[in-house]
């Protein structure tokens, strides 16, 4: 298939598997930020390919794990509310809150709708002027231009049926947050090509000062994986900070400016709770104050919900990259995809979900 059989060239994909074995003088850390990132990693098998050279640790770009159980809660509080029309991604559906998930909201009688884009969630606010329409804006930097043209767009054409649920994260925050631990263990990142096509990669060069970290934009194929860890590689063991860009054929520096431009016009900075990892200053976005009247928590008037995780979990210390999903306890026994007990295990994305669909489950082997 032409664009993807040229990234998933078997004889370019040993050749890069080669190079990293020969560059290696030893076996780093590196921490690929992005949930589909690590799904391709499992699914071709290149932390295997690559064991003695590097080991690969999964970081907490998964939008669904990272969404707070209680805001999963207020999703379900207001997609039963009276009157709502609830609007949400596919993959929020089935992630289960105290209460349930929102697909089985649907047999309590909430109208709960999945949608592709905010600005179909905008189109049924439109035909439904006397239903109140909300749309669960969960995700990272790639989502957030879409629900910031949905909220201006419903500004300027005076829609006042439709609000968004705020779930919104950003990358660099976090890649600071695992940086300053002092139990950090990651040597270098591969950032996700997606997230940076939209914001460039100028943001990460104050980590790459601060605490002199290789960054290496990448994208999803194994090739393009490959390419960004040897270069990662080369970069450790020269000793260089800085960052690389293997992600040419989509990221440029920049990043889209009309996207972060209808970012900026919408959105500010605030403080965000993280699942499993708790709160990370400046890592989230919220409504400035003129859309403000488009923010659902604040139209339901939600009150706070108190929610408990299981005990058994430790999704919060795979997210930044301290434990391998397999190294839990709970893997495989107590928790599975048909009952996970953490999201990283209920997330298609998650780090957990993916060691065991792609049989790195001791007690399937
Ligand atoms: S395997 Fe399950 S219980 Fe363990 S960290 Fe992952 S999601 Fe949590």
């Amino acid at each position: 298939m032409k664009h993807f059989d040229e990234y998933r060239d078997p004889q370019l994909v040993r050749r890069l598997v080669e190079e990293v074995g020969k560059k290696a003088t030893r076996r780093w850390t590196i921490m690929e930020i992005c949930g589909g990132q690590t799904h391709s990693i499992m699914r071709n098998g290149i932390d295997q390919l690559l064991e003695e050279a590097v080991e690969l640790v999964h970081g907490p770009g998964c939008p669904v794990c990272v969404t707070p159980l209680e805001t999963i809660d207020h999703a379900l509080a207001i997609a039963m509310a009276e009157g709502v029309i609830f609007t949400t991604f596919g993959d929020m559906l089935r992630v289960p809150g105290s209460g349930g998930d929102l697909f089985s909201a649907r047999s309590r009688g909430a109208d709960v709708r999945m949608v592709y884009s905010p600005l179909e969630a905008l189109r049924i606010a439109r035909e439904n002027p006397l239903r109140e329409v909300v749309f669960f804006a969960v995700g990272f930097e790639t989502t957030v231009p879409a629900n910031a043209m949905s909220v201006w767009q419903a500004a300027r054409e005076g829609i006042r049926n439709f609000s968004i649920l705020c779930s919104q994260v950003m990358v660099p925050p976090a890649m600071r947050m695992i940086l300053s631990s002092p139990d950090n263990r990651v040597q270098g990142f591969l950032a996700a090509g997606h997230v940076c096509a939209i914001t460039g990669y100028e943001e990460y060069e104050p980590l790459c000062r601060e605490f002199h970290v290789p960054i290496v934009p990448t994208g999803f194929e194994p090739v393009d994986l490959l390419s960004g860890i040897l270069k990662t590689v080369e970069m450790l063991e020269e000793g260089r900070a800085g960052i690389e860009n293997r992600y040419g054929r989509v990221v440029a520096k920049g990043g889209n400016p009309h996207a972060r431009e209808a970012v900026e016009r919408v959105f500010e900075v605030t403080d965000r709770e993280w699942r499993g990892i708790g709160m990370i200053l400046g890592s989230g976005l919220v409504l400035r104050q003129d859309f403000r009247r488009f923010d659902a928590s604040g139209r339901f008037g939600i009150n706070l919900i108190h929610t408990v995780e299981s005990p058994l979990c430790r999704s919060g210390q795979v997210l930044q990259g301290y434990l391998k999903p397999d190294a839990c306890q709970a893997f495989g026994r107590e928790c599975t995809p048909q009952h996970p007990l953490g999201a990283t295990m209920v997330s298609s994305e998650g780090a957990c979900a993916a060691y065991y669909r792609y049989h790195r489950n001791p007690f399937l082997q």
